[in-house]
């Protein structure tokens, strides 16, 4: 397994995310610097943040929630997959860094 991409990436900006944290400065400037050179991006991720804020955020909040008390060893539900297949769909920019990040190991490794 390949180790986790550093701060300063936007797969750790990601990861920042997943993880419920406030991305750190390093994240922040790695985003901002993709999100500058992919504005059509950058309006679909505004975009599903808003959503997320201001339609689905006690929701999203308890998928996450039940998600992170699960045992790693317990069989993905329907549900959990749906979820994650909806966190995919609303964080489609985000989705699709840490999907090409994870690819890239796969085919290095
Ligand atoms: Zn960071």
């Amino acid at each position: 397994m390949s180790p986790l991409q550093p701060c300063g990436t936007r797969a750790a900006y990601a990861r920042h995310l997943y993880y419920g944290e406030e991305p750190c400065a390093e994240c922040r400037r790695a985003n901002a610097d993709y999100s500058m050179a992919h504005p059509g991006n950058r309006v679909v991720a505004a975009r599903a943040r808003n959503v997320v804020r201001d339609r689905h955020r006690a929701e999203f909040d308890a998928l996450l929630s039940a998600e992170r008390r699960r045992s790693p060893s317990q069989p993905p539900t329907a549900t959990y997959m749906s979820a994650k297949y909806e966190l995919a769909r609303i964080y489609d920019a985000e989705y699709r860094a840490v999907l090409a990040d994870l690819l890239d190991k796969e085919a290095a490794s």
